[in-house]
């Protein structure tokens, strides 16, 4: 039994939408209740998993003719024992805050147009209206008129004001409204920032680049995007080469969702996702001998689909017929470039074309992604088509601002008993990436008119988020890494009085000023005790071991074995041993005098260790690969596990010497690397449920970027189901750091009381 939670908004007001809703739910035997108000219709019902998955899908496929969904968020919450099935009241009151849209998919009326010979907007790639089209990025400021958005310096022409003005138009006030002749224009650029051609001219000649293999810089939604023939590996290689980014997945366009079957399954849920005005990267299975080129996702069992959300990609798409590779237009992983010149100045080195337009970018949003499971969307980044749409918080929360992380960041701010979650920043390692979290911070302390009352920030001192609040001058309120966490999985599950965070990640801040991120914290957006987490090791190097996953193993090796550790060779590839003589040397009396060797408590350098020990991963390139490896291993089927040891005490100890011995031994015995990546995920789901039983929580939320892994995150979720507690993971917002911010919030408001 859940109670399911949807928020809709878009034209659902005045063509029945409510007594459709109310139908569909008491047809399916769904209890609780549909409202409307201007912030979009609620609708919350309760019954069984399987029931509301349904009654998501039908109130899709269902819904009334006239109607048309700009957003549909939901989240899966405890049930509120509601009977019956009603038509509450209109919320006339409550604050009149403006709701700032995302930025959305074309509908099918202006899908239909842009490929209709007769109709005016025939082939224009700037077709939109009141249901769809850009929002977040072209706004200026409040209120949302034309003159306050992007759009201010085109002159509509006489039958654009027609529609414009008639209340029977689907076009009436639409701010972005335009057509080939009052509104923006394509233009193709050479690498230099030549002009090659115009308009369909420009179109045509981009498709043929691409068809013969040539990489194009494309000014799409909310910034540049690079693109690339899937299919033609020397082509992306030649992206990869160019744009540094050696392994990292490459997300990947279909002309349709037919097309996109070819290539990968696709479940009811992920097409909804794939389909939907928010139109997300999703990450689907992929499906053996497909023409992919090997380098879009190497190594990688799924494959990051998504289908065109704006005219231009359709026209673009629909030409070509076949998928490409859609990156973000950026260096290494800076943010999205959203201004011609610097686009031709930062990613002309990687793109032969760019394919640009007149409409400026207020502010970037890069693509949002998102995985399906437990049979339930998870957002990996939040971005396009989701923020800014506000969190509903269950308090009323004083004026903040949380600067989040450091890596995957995000800002936010409150204001009422809302919390604005900032578009995907990034990781803060570059100028760029700096100067973009500043402008993220102006930009929603403005639109959003906060004043904060204080500013929340990570306890790590070194964070340039961290830095920038001490420069800020507001009040300082600092959280703990995993406090946010667990605060931030709370809040979105509307959960009050004490609950048992399993916060695992690669890193964070804790209290003793070591590196956690193996932690279980019982306690609520107030106050934690930090009751359990995994026996601590050395880390050799600190930050390095992010990237070089045979650190951690050797940090490992070193707190079970000591100095002999090093002349038992566990640590080898097939090419030979993981570190030259000279290196072990080094870093055997770095631990030993605990020099630059930080203590550890990390989940996430575990699997990091298991990768490095199984040999498949000794370095890697992104913080986080070598986890997705040993998760992609992992063998269906394999039920057992490895020994671990709670080591009483306060905070309990878990100690993974016996498992990871018992990794060293199957090794040995030549147990295949995916049937000991099983276990090993097996082994952390029965800790999980292990240390649950002894703090005696009967709620526990998993949160932070480990539960990222699929594999683990359903594992643990239904051991610990099926030994009677209640698990809760995000819904809204990544488990990444990506979503700590609402939690730096949430507990920085319990302070202010
Ligand atoms: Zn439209
Ligand atoms: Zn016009
Ligand atoms: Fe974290």
């Amino acid at each position: 039994m859940r109670r399911l939670r949807v928020t809709i908004r878009g034209a659902v007001q005045g063509v029945g939408f409510r007594p459709f809703v109310y139908r569909l739910a008491t047809e399916m035997g769904l209890r609780g209740w549909v409202n409307n108000s201007p912030q979009g219709v609620f609708i919350e019902v309760e019954g069984p998993n399987e029931s509301l998955e349904t009654f998501l899908l039908r109130l899709q496929a269902e819904k009334p003719s006239l109607s048309f969904i700009q957003s549909l968020e939901y989240s899966l919450l405890e049930p509120a024992g509601y009977d019956g099935f009603q038509i509450t009241p209109s919320k006339a009151t409550g604050e009149r805050v403006a709701v700032i849209l995302p930025d959305i998919a074309t509908c099918p009326q202006c899908l239909d147009e842009l490929f209709d010979a007769n109709d005016r907007r025939y082939r224009y790639p700037f077709t939109n209206c009141t249901l769809c089209g850009p929002r977040f990025s072209i706004i200026r400021s409040l209120p949302y008129d034309r003159a306050n958005t992007t759009m201010a310096s085109f002159a509509m022409c006489p039958d654009c004001r027609r529609e414009y003005e008639d209340p029977s138009d689907r076009r009436f006030h639409a701010q972005p409204d335009a057509c080939s002749v009052c509104g923006p224009r394509l233009a193709l650029l050479d690498a230099q920032g030549i002009l090659l051609a115009g308009d369909n001219d420009a179109l045509r000649q981009a498709a043929d680049a691409l068809r013969e293999g040539r990489i194009l810089a494309l000014k799409g939604m909310g910034g540049f995007q690079l693109l690339v023939d899937a299919r033609n590996e020397d082509a992306v290689q030649r992206l990869r080469e160019r744009k540094r980014r050696e392994e990292k997945p490459l997300a990947v366009m279909f002309p349709d969702l037919l097309s996109l079957r070819r290539y990968a399954t696709v479940s009811p849920l992920e097409e909804r996702l794939l389909a939907s005005p928010e139109s997300p990267i999703v990450l689907l299975e992929r499906l053996p001998d497909s023409d992919i080129a090997p380098s879009v996702a190497p190594g990688n069992p799924y494959i990051g689909g998504m289908l065109p959300y704006t005219p231009l990609h359709h026209l673009l798409l629909r030409d070509l017929g076949f998928p490409v590779v859609a990156t973000s237009g950026n260096l290494h992983d800076e943010p999205i470039t959203t201004e011609e010149a610097d686009a031709v100045a930062s990613i002309g080195s990687v793109a032969d074309l760019f394919l640009t337009h007149n409409r400026p970018i207020e502010r970037h949003v890069d693509d949002s992604v998102a995985r399906v499971q437990l049979g339930r969307e998870m957002l990996l980044r939040r971005a396009r088509g989701y923020a800014p749409l506000p969190i509903a918080i269950k308090r009323t929360l004083p004026p903040l601002l949380a600067v989040g992380g450091h890596l995957k960041n995000a800002v936010a701010v409150s204001r009422g008993s809302e919390v604005v979650v900032s578009q995907h920043i990034g990781d803060l390692e570059t100028p760029k990436a700096h100067a973009a979290f500043c402008k993220v911070i102006g930009d929603l302390l403005s639109l959003y008119e906060v004043r904060p009352l204080a500013v929340a920030h990570d306890k790590h001192p070194d964070y340039l988020s961290t830095q920038w609040a001490r420069a800020s001058g507001y009040p300082l309120i600092a959280v703990q890494h995993h406090h946010a966490h667990l605060a931030s999985c709370m809040a979105e599950n509307e959960l009050e009085g004490e609950v048992l965070g399993v916060t695992w990640d690669g890193a964070g801040y804790g209290d003793d000023d070591t590196l956690w991120g193996g932690e279980f914290l019982l306690g609520d957006a107030a106050s934690y005790r930090r009751v359990a987490h995994f026996r601590q090791f050395r880390l050799p190097g600190g930050e390095a071991a992010i990237k070089e996953p045979r650190r951690s193993a050797i940090g490992l090796l070193f707190e079970m074995d000591g100095a002999a550790s090093f002349d038992s060779n566990q640590l080898r590839t097939s090419d030979g041993p993981q570190f030259a003589d000279s290196e072990a040397r080094l870093l055997r009396q770095m631990m030993a005098k605990g020099v630059n060797s930080p203590v550890t408590s990390s989940a996430g350098r575990l699997f990091d260790a298991v990768a490095a020990l199984l040999g498949i991963r000794p370095l890697c390139s992104f913080e986080g690969q070598a986890a997705m490896m040993v998760e992609f291993l992992a063998e269906r089927g394999v039920e057992d596990g490895y020994p671990f040891e709670l080591r009483p005490g306060d905070p309990l100890v878990i100690d993974w010497e016996p498992l990871f011995r018992a990794i060293l031994r199957d090794r040995e015995r030549d147990v295949a690397a995916s049937v000991i990546s099983a276990r090993f995920h097996n082994t952390l789901a029965e800790i999980i449920v292990a240390v649950a039983r002894e703090t005696g929580a009967k709620r526990v939320a998993l949160t932070g970027g480990v539960f990222q892994n699929r594999y683990l995150t359903e594992r643990a979720y239904r051991r610990l189901e099926s030994e009677g507690f209640r698990p809760f993971t995000h819904q809204r917002l990544p488990p990444n750091d990506g979503g700590i911010a609402l939690g730096q919030i949430v507990v920085a408001a319990t302070q202010i009381d």
